[in-house]
């Protein structure tokens, strides 16, 4: 048995405490914030969940799989439907109505190719970016891209009872200042003993963790990283604002609204639930950039509900925003898992090699970090 510590709870670092609690290791979880889940988290106001803007998973995909595992309850989810998409300057999708149009975009939309506006539409709509990620892809075309009746908040909430019933402890507040081999330094001064530490804080923590151990090679394997930036608004609504759909998306400008509750009416058959992104476009992140700043990114996206959810600011009960999150973690290169294993450092995360993206890319990576915890040790 190997003594872990875990640094993040988010998606990634909850899935690695799991899988290396289930390999019969002893862990405990340090989270710097109050809440856990990171990105995957949502804020309560007045009862009414808000998130990090707009979050679907896909069927069977690993974060899927773990949470459906996890509880005898069962998980009720609901795929978005391309009949119900809208790309701006094309129309719907696949319009119910028009047979013939629908089984074209079907066509266009298995081709794959980027020079259609659909096929671009689909794809930010699946992957938050312009590379064709076929997974994500494949699985709306699919009617497999899903949002469950309990919200991303409700699946994060099963990891966590998981862990409680299983005796882990999860410590928020508690801010990690520094590692070295076999040692943690907490921002309040203690240090903990350990045989492993798997760092599942997001590349920029991880890097400066790792660099006093060796600053070249921490340089070679997280310089080459690209990260991309979204602003977001969440609002809870008191009337139903996009027509009957459950998206619009805006493919030359990288913004898109979603409606959860046109999606999945366990959430509420009353209102709406708009959560809405505008992605990259400024200086830093890859790509054109379209923004000076992120508050021209975040006003872009404010307009664009104005056009689309007309009269959304008439009726909002709740509202949250932000101008600036990381949405993409890594572009095609991520790091490797094991670059530090003999230093006993693993890590966990979207910007960590592995064959999925996103949330599936973090559960998976930090369920191999489980997994990889004994060769980490010897
Ligand atoms: C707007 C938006 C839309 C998205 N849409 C989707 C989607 O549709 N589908 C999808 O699959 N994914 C989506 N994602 C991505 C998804 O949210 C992330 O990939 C996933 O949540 C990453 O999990 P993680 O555990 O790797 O990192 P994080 O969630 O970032 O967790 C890292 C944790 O580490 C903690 N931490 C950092 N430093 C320290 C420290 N020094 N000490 C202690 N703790 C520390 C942080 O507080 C945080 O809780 C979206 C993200 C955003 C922002």
């Amino acid at each position: 048995m190997a003594r872990v510590v875990v640094v993040g709870a988010g998606l990634a670092g909850l899935a690695c405490a799991l899988e290396a609690t289930t390999a019969g290791h002893h862990v405990v979880v340090l989270e710097r914030s109050a809440r856990i889940g990171g990105r995957g988290s949502t804020q309560n106001f007045d009862g009414f969940p808000l998130g990090f803007g707009p979050h679907l998973f896909c069927k069977k995909g690993p974060f899927h799989d773990l949470v459906r595992k996890l509880s005898r309850v069962k998980l009720n989810s609901s795929p978005i439907q391309l009949h119900r998409v809208e790309v701006l300057n094309h129309g719907i999708v696949r319009p119910v109505d028009n047979v013939k149009a629908s089984i074209i975009a079907k066509k266009m939309l298995q081709e794959g190719d980027m020079n259609e506006r659909i096929v671009r539409g689909a794809n930010f709509l699946s992957s938050w970016n312009t590379s064709l990620t076929s997974e994500r892809y494949t699985a709306l075309q699919k009617n497999k891209l899903l949002v469950s009746n309990e919200g991303w908040s409700g699946m994060v909430g099963r990891m966590a009872a998981a862990l409680d019933e299983v005796g882990v402890f999860i410590e928020c507040g508690l801010k990690v200042e520094k590692i070295q081999t076999g040692k943690v330094h907490l921002a309040d001064g203690r240090e903990i003993e350990t045989d492993v530490i798997v760092l599942a804080c997001g590349p920029a923590a991880a890097r400066k963790f790792v660099r006093g151990m060796d600053e070249e090679k921490a340089r070679d394997i997280f310089s080459p990283l690209q990260r991309t930036t979204a602003s977001f608004i969440e609002v809870g609504l008191d009337s139903k604002s996009l027509a009957g759909r459950q998206a619009v998306v805006d493919v030359d400008n990288q913004l898109a609204i979603l409606d959860y509750r046109a999606i999945q009416p366990r959430l509420g058959l009353e209102g709406s639930h708009l959560s809405a992104v505008a992605v990259g476009g400024l200086e830093s992140d890859p790509g054109e950039t379209r923004f000076a700043s992120q508050e021209e990114r975040l006003a872009a996206l404010s307009a664009f509900m104005d056009q689309r959810a007309s009269g959304w600011k008439e009726h909002i009960v709740q509202h949250s925003e932000q101008a600036k999150i990381t949405i993409l973690d890594a572009g095609e290169y991520r790091v490797p898992q094991q670059a530090f294993a003999a230093n006993g450092v693993l890590f966990a995360g979207s910007w960590v090699e592995s064959e999925h993206r996103l949330a599936d890319a973090a559960v998976d990576t930090g369920r191999a970090a489980g997994r990889s915890v004994s060769s980490a040790r010897d």
